[in-house]
């Protein structure tokens, strides 16, 4: 793809997640537009190129892209047909990217709403962390019709390592749900394993470098295990946004006939945590909870 031929990217939400793709995007040669809802996390989106916009719908009106990444399914709705939303600006023929993780069901409303004005609609929740989407390694899963997501994926693939195209609108929030699901096993998992050596006595980073090379090795254990033993939770990816995630595949569970007895362990620990004050901890403060059952931080 030509400089020339490069789409104009609009992007919603400067947060931890949208902030770097942004500057991924605009690394990457795009025309960049960006808005964030709160002034002050512009400096790096500017200093690579990028113009700050005033509203959802001005970013709209000049962009042949908008990609969304804000926290919850209300906030994507806001962005999209609140005043001076996507909607309100956006041109037939224009593509919305949404990368937040959001409810599945709300997603393929938001995508028939925006079909109603020719505006074409991909979700493409991603999964591997803020470093992911600092070194533009994201997986990213994708619903949406193939036309839409083959427009989608040159921006894609700028900001993530693998793109998978799942199904139609909504397909790829289904799997960031089960993706979820999965997080919380592994997370309760690593913190529990952590937790029983540091109570035996063991030395517990010599036992995560020997777990390293067996069938307990894992991303959360590699990437993770660190901050739950010196037992500080630095960002990374909130509590409250994991709760969130896990309160979609609880209903989705709800609705299909899943049974999901370690996801609801985990919400209930991680409500635990938002309402003791480590809402915005990283979600590796599981273990804060687990080490304190335990006795260890008493
Ligand atoms: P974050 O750092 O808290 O940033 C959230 C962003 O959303 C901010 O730009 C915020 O704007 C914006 N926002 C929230 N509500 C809004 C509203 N009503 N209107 C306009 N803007 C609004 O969160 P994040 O970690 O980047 O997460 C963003 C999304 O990616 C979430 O859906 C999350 O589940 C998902 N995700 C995160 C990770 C991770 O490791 N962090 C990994 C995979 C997926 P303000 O600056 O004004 O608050």
């Amino acid at each position: 793809m030509t400089e020339q031929s490069r789409p104009r990217v609009g992007v919603i939400g400067l947060g931890t997640m949208g902030g770097a793709m942004a500057a991924n995007l605009a690394r990457a040669g795009f025309p960049l537009a960006a808005w964030n809802r709160t002034p002050g996390h512009t400096s790096e989106i500017e200093a690579l190129g990028g113009m700050i916009v005033a509203t959802p719908a001005a970013l709209a009106s000049t962009a042949d892209i908008v990609l969304i990444c804000v926290s919850d399914t209300p906030d994507v709705e806001s962005v999209l047909f609140g005043r001076d939303g996507v909607a309100a600006g956006a041109t037939a023929g224009s593509l919305v990217i949404d990368c937040s993780t959001i409810d599945p069901a709300a997603t393929r409303r938001f995508a028939a709403a925006l079909a109603r004005q020719g505006v074409g609609f991909v979700d493409a929740p991603v999964t591997g962390g803020s470093e992911g989407a600092r070194n533009a390694t994201l997986a990213i899963l994708v619903g949406g019709a193939p036309a839409d997501v083959e427009r989608a994926r040159p921006v894609l693939q700028a900001i993530g390592r693998t793109v998978t195209h799942l199904g139609p609108v909504g397909a790829g929030q289904a799997a960031k749900a089960v993706n979820q699901v999965i997080l919380a096993g592994t997370y309760l998992g690593v913190a529990e394993g952590l937790v029983l050596a540091l109570k035996s006595g063991l030395d517990p980073e010599q036992v995560v470098a020997a777990l390293s090379g067996g069938a307990a090795q894992s991303w959360v254990l590699a990437n993770r295990s660190g901050r739950m033993l010196a037992n500080d939770y630095p960002l990374g990816f909130k509590v409250a946004l994991h709760l969130k995630d896990l309160g979609i595949a609880l209903d989705m569970a709800r609705e299909s006939g899943a049974v999901l007895p370690v996801a609801a362990l985990a919400a209930q620990l991680e409500a635990g945590l938002v309402a003791t004050g480590h809402a915005a901890d990283d979600m590796s403060a599981l273990a804060r909870a687990i080490r304190s059952l335990s006795g260890l931080d008493a």
